[in-house]
């Protein structure tokens, strides 16, 4: 089969369309004929080094697919099921396997595609408002990346719940899309002194909770933004790491709390995993939520997807095509 294979950390070009044996499932594990794989910038992070992991290997942890074959002792899934994951070990590929019970059936109402663009930045955007900071009808938030993957995302549940969403972007038609995914003010943050703003929106009291993906960049002004006792999550690090902190910080600004989550831990359980995959993709397939496909490349261009994410080009979704 074919596979992006990284063997060494390094830029876009480090990624490798290459030939490599098709995998077998081992016990407990599925192997998915892949229809579309979801990149995310935590391949970003793998590829660069940021986050470790032993190499060489098959890049991708989302896709969504057929499933082709099952290990023994797998209940629950069988041959020709429709199904998505987070978990793939190594998605950017034309097969790849996952945990049995780490799958997600895709219902009816709702394409293979887009349970491959919506299952990662979907559950992200779940878990930020629902459970990192359980957002309140009324409650002023603050959206960064607010035209991103996660960011349309977290401007559309906001307004689900009622919420006053500010969203920064990065240009003008950026700005229109997270508007129109939900944002009733949007700021852009290349020009603007984001705190600034976000007190005069509020009317100087600030957000109860800044959804921060962006990072060193944001950082400072996130802290800022804040209401007292007001909630930092920051989710990401599109622009870098942040520089340590000290907890003193918090108490002088307001009593502030400051939490790093990772999707891993919220979707642990097979319990949270099937509530939060089935509340998304129940929503899309009502028409209650919309996914944006930026673009569909093809899986031989999958540096190309690097490129376009890392150069701040997309707004929404990329898909990669086996
Ligand atoms: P996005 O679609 O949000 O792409 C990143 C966006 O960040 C860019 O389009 C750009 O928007 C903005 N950005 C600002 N500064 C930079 C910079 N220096 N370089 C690149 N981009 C920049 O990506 P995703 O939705 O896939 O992911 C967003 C973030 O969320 C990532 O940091 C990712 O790691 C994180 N994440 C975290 C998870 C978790 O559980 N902790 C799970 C999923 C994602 P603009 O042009 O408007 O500035």
């Amino acid at each position: 089969m074919k596979a992006i294979r990284v063997s060494e950390v390094g830029g876009p070009e480090a990624l490798r369309f290459e030939e490599v044996a098709t995998p077998a499932p081992g016990e407990g594990e599925a192997l998915v004929r892949i229809e579309a794989a979801g990149v995310n910038f935590i391949d970003v992070y793998v590829r660069t080094g940021q986050y470790k992991a032993p190499k060489p290997l098959t890049l991708g942890m989302e896709g969504a697919g057929i499933v082709e074959a099952v290990g023994a002792g797998v209940r629950g899934v069988a041959s020709g099921d429709r199904v998505g994951s987070v978990n793939f070990a190594g998605s950017y590929a034309q097969y790849a396997i996952a945990p049995a019970h780490r799958l997600v059936r895709i219902p009816e109402g709702v394409t293979t595609r887009q349970a491959a663009a919506a299952l990662l930045q979907g559950m992200t955007a779940h878990y930020l408002t629902h459970a990192t900071y359980p957002i309140r009808s009324g409650d002023f938030c603050l959206v960064h990346a607010g035209a991103g993957g996660v960011g349309l995302l977290l401007c559309q549940l906001g307004r689900r719940i009622g919420a006053r969403v500010i969203a920064t972007a990065g240009a003008p038609e950026k700005e229109r899309l997270a508007r129109e995914a939900g944002a009733e003010a949007t700021i852009d943050y290349r020009t603007k002194n984001v705190a600034e703003e976000v007190r005069r929106i509020t009317g100087g009291k600030g957000v109860r909770v800044v959804y921060d993906s962006v990072g060193k960049d944001t950082f400072e002004g996130s802290l800022d933004s804040l209401a007292q006792r007001g909630t930092l999550a920051l989710f990401g690090q599109s622009s870098g790491k942040v520089e340590p902190v000290d907890p003193q910080v918090l108490n002088q600004k307001g009593s502030l709390f400051l939490t790093r989550p990772a999707l891993a831990h919220y979707v642990a359980g097979a319990e949270e995993l099937a509530q939060r995959s089935g509340d998304i993709l129940a929503w899309i397939g009502a028409g209650e939520l919309a996914i944006r496909i930026f673009r569909e490349l093809p899986l031989a261009e999958a540096a190309e997807s690097h490129r376009l994410l890392e150069g701040r080009k997309t707004s929404g979704k990329l898909l990669l095509i086996p």
